[in-house]
């Protein structure tokens, strides 16, 4: 049933495909530390094709590299010729489709990826869940330090993203809404 279908994709993932990718990614990230300051940002990537391979049931080696890969081109000095060179023109496109401008200030960042959502392909959305997921659950976890208010529109923005993905994982957007609910229990809890 289109929309609420699993993803067709029987391909088994190739262990060393995946393992390359998450080589070069933690060597890429190896500096960087995610918003708590403390915790290894290959977590996150890490985080993310596990919650798409595990809750999602995705297979298809291109969606878990692109989300292995995810925020590279964003976050580091990793260029698309070597994304290209090293992993093909696909685990590219897929990584591009995913990242944002950096060239544009952050709120203009941030809703864009609102309004792009709907237009990204179904390999693309699903990471976007997944990679809103982990981050919901990072900042409502982790020692952050943002001001409740920031934490929730944070959370309100994520909603926002993902609604414009909806219809490409089921079970991603099933657990999207069950971590969105408690995480936004939690922090009404701390107020
Ligand atoms: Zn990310």
């Amino acid at each position: 049933m289109e929309g609420t279908s699993l993803p067709q994709e029987t391909e088994i993932p190739s262990p060393s495909a995946l393992l390359a990718v998450l080589s070069f990614a933690a060597d890429r990230h190896r500096n960087q530390r995610r918003k708590d300051n403390a915790t290894p940002f290959i977590n996150h990537p890490i985080a993310v094709a596990e919650l798409l391979a595990r809750v999602g049931r995705v297979t298809d080696v291109t969606t878990l590299q692109a989300a292995l890969l995810h925020d590279v081109l964003e976050d580091t000095s990793t260029t698309a010729e070597e994304l290209d060179k090293h992993f093909g023109p696909a685990v590219l496109a897929l990584v591009q489709e995913v990242t944002d401008d950096k060239s544009l200030p952050s709120p203009q960042r941030k809703q864009r990826q609102i309004e792009h959502a709907p237009h990204l392909s179904t390999r693309a959305k699903q990471i976007k869940i997944a990679d809103k997921i982990s981050n919901i659950i990072d900042i409502t976890t982790q020692p952050v330090d943002w001001p409740l208010r920031r934490k929730r529109e944070y959370l309100d923005w994520a909603e926002k993203v993902v609604a414009g993905c909806r219809g490409s994982n089921a079970p991603l957007e099933e657990h999207f809404d069950q971590i969105l609910k408690t995480q936004r229990e939690l922090l009404d809890r701390g107020d």
